[in-house]
């Protein structure tokens, strides 16, 4: 008779008497990442916000122990998301390279510092960077807290194991274990050491086994229709906010634009008559708007959208746009410094914020560069106005609205990418080089207006 050892898991619960509060096993892990600590610091703890106990000074904490303990210490605390002087110059580059070209002396070391603290962290997006370092501090509290600090890095696959188990068993999410899959991973690819998930197989196998127990079907999100398009060009506005809202929803739209690119567009972005100055006298009353940094095109060769005239006056968004700057008083400043890839410093937002004023009527505030978010409650107030209230949309909506409408009309790849930063066709992300603008006007004209 074959000896059959007991399951170790016999007496799991069922799975319909499991309740999903993880309230108390999270209060139980932090009291012990606190118990851990103390041993470490006097000093208060730092707590994040995330679902899994994190704390953020934790770098503080376990940098001499780390310094003593682990081999890779440096690259297990390096915090990436301190970021660049450059983060943000988009473009304006030469003052700060000047200012620190002059205090950095002609050695190689000197220059090779210059050179890692100044150009390296600029390899991925600061939110990226912001976000890995964010995840890695789950890994050394974890670390920490559970006496692993040895094999964080490089980590083996028991230790990773454990980890992953840890969290599943406080309640992660999918998507939080993948991307603390993903902080270990790069972890180990910048101090170049073998890591816990090795080869591409490995890697999609975990994640996939993830996924299977705790992925969740993706919320659904609607694109914006050509019709709620016409309803918004052909609405009145009440007020100046609801004016900028409007015209915000219908520009993100017809330029399959994401809320970040609405909320970094400056007014002086938008150029009148840009095809006709040069020469081509149908495109009068046209307009160019041009983006300077989209999430595929971090090397900032730039994208823009034109927007024709409208056949119906009503449904001419060029024209909106240039009344909703009138009343605003946001129109280009007489000392615009735009140039070609770089960012104006002095002209107002497209969509700025706006408050209220004296009068109680809407003005635009000293500082008026609206966020994302801000941009993404311009789209869904907008629709509210024309009797869209599902939750299926959001800022977000644009964007996929317009890459929906301009797909269905056939508009190629080639040209979708020199506008909107989208192919999935990679080849279709080579610049195409067009003698003529008329194919560019092809994703508005896919709105039949
Ligand atoms: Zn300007």
């Amino acid at each position: 008779m074959p000896h059959t050892s007991p399951h170790p898991y016999n007496n799991t619960p069922s799975l319909t008497a499991v309740t999903s509060s993880f309230a108390q096993p999270r209060a139980a892990y932090r009291t012990a990442t606190a118990t851990a600590l103390s041993t470490y610091t006097t000093d208060p703890l730092q707590w994040t916000a995330s679902c899994i106990p994190t704390v953020c000074n934790i770098q503080d904490i376990l940098a001499p122990t780390l310094r003593r303990s682990c081999s890779a210490w440096a690259a297990a605390l390096h915090n990436g998301s301190d970021g660049s002087p450059l983060d943000g110059a988009l473009g304006n580059w030469e003052p700060v390279v000047t200012s620190i070209a002059a205090a950095t002396p002609p050695t190689i070391e000197g220059m090779s510092l210059a050179f890692t603290t100044v150009i390296t962290p600029l390899g991925s997006a600061r939110a990226t960077r912001v976000k890995a370092w964010r995840n890695w501090c789950t890994v050394l509290t974890w670390a920490a807290t559970r006496s692993a600090l040895d094999s964080t890095l490089p980590m083996d696959t028991s230790t990773l194991q454990a980890m992953l188990w840890d969290f599943t068993s406080l309640g992660a999410s999918n998507s939080t274990l993948k991307s603390i899959v993903d902080a270990v991973v790069s972890r180990h690819r910048e101090a170049r050491l073998p890591s816990p998930v090795q080869g591409p197989l490995a890697y999609s196998r975990l994640i996939r086994c993830l996924a299977r127990v705790l992925g969740r079907p993706r919320s659904h999100k609607q694109g914006i229709t050509r019709d709620m398009v016409v309803s918004l060009l052909r609405s009145n506005p009440p007020d100046l906010l609801a004016f900028r809202n409007k015209t915000a929803t219908i520009t993100l739209t017809l330029g399959c634009m994401r809320p970040s690119e609405g909320a970094a567009a400056l007014s002086c972005d938008l150029v009148f008559n840009s095809d006709y100055d040069a020469g081509l006298r149908q495109y009068m009353g046209c307009t160019t708007l041009h983006t300077l940094t989209r999430k595929q095109d971090q090397e900032r060769k730039g994208h823009q959208m034109r927007f024709g005239v409208a056949t119906d006056p009503q449904l001419d968004i060029n024209y909106q746009l240039g009344l909703f700057m009138d009343m605003a008083g946001t129109r280009p400043r007489t000392d615009c410094n735009r140039r070609p890839g770089k960012k104006c410093t002095v002209c107002p937002p497209l969509f700025p914020k706006l408050a209220k004023g004296p009068g109680g009527s809407w003005v635009v505030p000293a500082r008026a560069t609206p966020t994302p978010a801000l941009v993404s409650t311009m789209v869904t107030s907008a629709l509210h106005t024309i009797g869209v209230h599902s939750k299926a949309f959001t800022g977000a909506s644009c964007r996929m609205g317009g890459l929906t409408v301009a797909t269905e009309a056939g508009v190629p790849e080639s040209i979708l990418w020199m506008q909107s930063g989208h192919a999935q066709d990679r080849a279709a992300r080579h610049y195409v080089r067009l003698t003529n603008p008329d194919r560019l006007y092809d994703t508005w004209r896919a709105f039949r207006l």
